[in-house]
């Protein structure tokens, strides 16, 4: 092996899917060497685009993960699982049955080199959970880009909402960067910093103002939410 072959390591691999309708983020995260790929909260209707770009790039899928129990669309898990083979990984308190490995909050969960740190971060629902890898965080529907993930879901809860973002989140170094499972806006990452400064929901606001304004906010609940819920209780399986 020459020099320059031997320092120069493969980067692991990230790529971010959009779904245009429902403003859904989803992630690939790969290891170069070992090829295995983990796969964050997949959407049915994407799984032949998942399975076409794993094709495409040589890779495993070894694991699929989602941040929390979906309102507002199917997962794609249980499609995925067909398909590869990879294990449904999910939080230990989200109420789901069907998976294959239980996401516990402090642990890691590994495929090759690639990490994960959980992280419990409940208050859009009681199980969400985040991702952390290296200094990326996958925030699901806890941190949003400018916003927060809503709670007027089944077991939202606006004070646990406020702890997890202001005593988990924001506290992390300024350039952690944002990978949130949702944007309506067309953006598509943010850092911690940035939103510990300019995120209006939390800059400057109490806890007690934060939950009075949800209190007053009304927010919209997603379209076929109980169709998605009872899909997703059973990782996207069909009836
Ligand atoms: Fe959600």
């Amino acid at each position: 092996m020459t020099a320059s072959a031997a320092t120069l390591t493969a980067s692991p691999l990230l790529r971010q899917f959009a779904d245009r309708d429902t403003g859904a983020l989803s992630y690939l995260l790969a290891c170069p060497e070992s090829r295995q790929a983990i796969i964050i909260d997949p959407l049915l209707e994407h799984v032949p685009l998942y399975l076409a770009v794993l094709d495409e790039l040589d890779l495993k899928l070894t694991h699929v993960l989602d941040t929390h129990i979906h309102a507002d669309h199917t997962t794609g898990s249980a499609a995925l699982r067909t398909a590869t083979g990879a294990r449904i990984c999910l939080g230990d308190c989200c109420g789901a049955d069907g998976y294959d490995q239980a996401l516990t909050a402090g642990e890691q969960l590994a495929a090759g080199s690639i990490a994960l740190e959980i992280l419990h971060t409940p208050g859009h629902t009681p199980g969400c959970l985040t991702f952390r890898w290296r200094d990326r965080l996958f925030t699901g529907d806890c941190l949003l880009i400018g916003g927060a993930g809503g709670t007027d879901e089944p077991g939202g809860d606006p004070g646990r909402l406020f702890d997890s973002i202001t005593r988990n989140l924001l506290p992390l170094p300024d350039e952690t960067l944002v990978y949130p499972g949702h944007d309506t806006q067309g953006r598509r990452v943010s850092c911690i910093g940035e939103e510990r400064r300019q995120n209006p929901l939390f800059s400057g606001i109490s806890r007690d103002e934060f939950i009075s304004r949800r209190a007053a906010g009304g927010g919209q609940l997603p379209v076929d939410m109980k169709k998605h819920l009872a899909a997703n209780l059973r990782c996207g399986a069909p009836a």
